[in-house]
């Protein structure tokens, strides 16, 4: 069914970058006008604005979020702090491109369970999957919920090694003690894929780092590895990120607090109103989630129906994500990991409508009501 054939349908871009439209085309103009289209100051003001925001020192601009993740990778192995074929661990539960960063850079991922109640991996099973080889720990803030613990930072401390945010579903994220997504970490990924709480008009990422050394090597790699003009350090990439899409990002950086206010108004509205004992809300842990995702779980092999009843009911849900990285086709080295939880998980996960453009309070009220009469 096409998603205006929805009541309440999941997520509509277009009504969500209308409130920013105006902006979004004013700063578009400007960059036009400007003649420059690849690097400049659009690009330099959106990475100030981005680390300003973070908490780091540094913030540096790229393609997309896969290639954030790869990039920190890259720049680690080329200032020698690891090595091709060391081991990063990585949760099981995430999207696809967490492990294929680590894999693009030429190391490999090793996938730990999560924690059921955060869907995040579960700091307290790092620890046995340390080996000698292992460098990194790439923790992911999955639908927003932040993935950063004293048990994660002591592991990694006794080990030496390095922890690396997949911060791509968690812009304004932070811990209890008021740390920032981009800035729990050594070196932070992030993601402005149009769907994301910070979207562009298109692809777009950023890497966050208060390590001068990491994020000067990152920003020589994402230009072919050059760090002056026709000299080339490393062979690195072309990752830049566009500077349309930078000075659009600003605009849309200026209002992430009262985004992810709306979206956190509406998970407490879901919380509340949502009492069917077949569907379990999410746990948001200690710490401020950004409900990228609202993602309830409907067990007993019932999720498929589940999503019917809504979908006859008027509500467009989706499923993030039916197949974890380890299972998926092409990770073939990964395929005798047991790794139940994951699987679980895949199998139960369902995402209520979330953005605050698409969906009010009474909408998401009147969701619950439907999900309280699946029986
Ligand atoms: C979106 C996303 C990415 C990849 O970002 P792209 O910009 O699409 O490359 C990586 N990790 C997670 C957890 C994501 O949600």
């Amino acid at each position: 069914m096409p998603a205006h054939a929805y009541r309440y349908p999941f997520l509509d871009l277009g009504r969500a970058n209308a409130p920013y439209a105006e902006s979004l085309k004013q700063a578009c103009a400007e960059v036009i006008d400007s003649g420059r289209y690849i690097s400049g100051p659009a690009v330099e003001e959106f990475e100030a604005d981005l680390a300003r925001y973070c908490g780091t020192s540094r913030a540096v601009g790229c393609g997309n979020g896969l290639d954030a993740i790869r990039l920190i990778f890259m720049a680690a192995i080329e200032l020698g702090r690891m090595h091709p074929g060391d081991e990063v661990i990585v949760p099981a539960n995430t999207y696809f491109a967490s492990l294929l960063g680590v894999s693009q850079a030429g190391l490999r991922p090793v996938p730990v369970e999560p924690d059921p109640a955060t869907h995040n991996i579960d700091s307290r099973l790092i620890e046995a999957a340390v080996t000698p080889r292992t460098r990194a720990i790439l923790t992911v803030h999955l639908y927003g919920c932040p993935a950063f613990d004293a048990i994660m930072a002591d592991t990694a401390h006794r080990h030496g090694l390095m922890i690396v945010e997949d911060a791509a579903q968690a812009i304004g994220a932070a811990t209890a003690d008021g740390r920032r997504a981009g800035a729990m970490g050594h070196a932070a990924a992030f993601s402005f894929y149009p769907t994301k709480n910070v979207g562009a008009l298109g692809d777009a990422g950023a890497v966050t780092t208060s390590d001068t050394v990491l994020a000067d090597t990152v920003l020589a790699l994402r230009n072919y590895g050059s760090r002056r003009l026709y000299h080339f350090d490393y062979k690195g990439i072309n990752s830049r990120l566009d500077p349309i899409q930078a000075a659009m990002l600003r605009v849309k950086l200026a209002h992430i607090d009262d985004e992810n206010e709306g979206r956190r108004a509406l998970a407490v509205v879901y919380d509340r109103a949502i009492t069917n004992p077949l569907i379990v809300t999410p746990q948001p842990g200690d710490g401020r989630h950004v409900y990228h995702q609202y993602v309830v779980r409907c067990a007993d092999g019932r999720r498929d129906e589940f999503r019917d009843f809504m979908a006859r009911n008027g509500v467009e849900t989706a499923v993030h994500y039916p197949l974890p990285p380890h299972r998926q086709p092409c990770y073939q080295e990964l395929a005798a990991c047991r790794l139940p939880i994951a699987e679980r998980l895949a199998g139960e996960v369902v995402s209520l409508p979330v953005n605050p453009h698409c969906t009010t309070e009474a909408d998401a009220a009147a969701i619950a009501n439907i999900i309280n009469d699946f029986r």
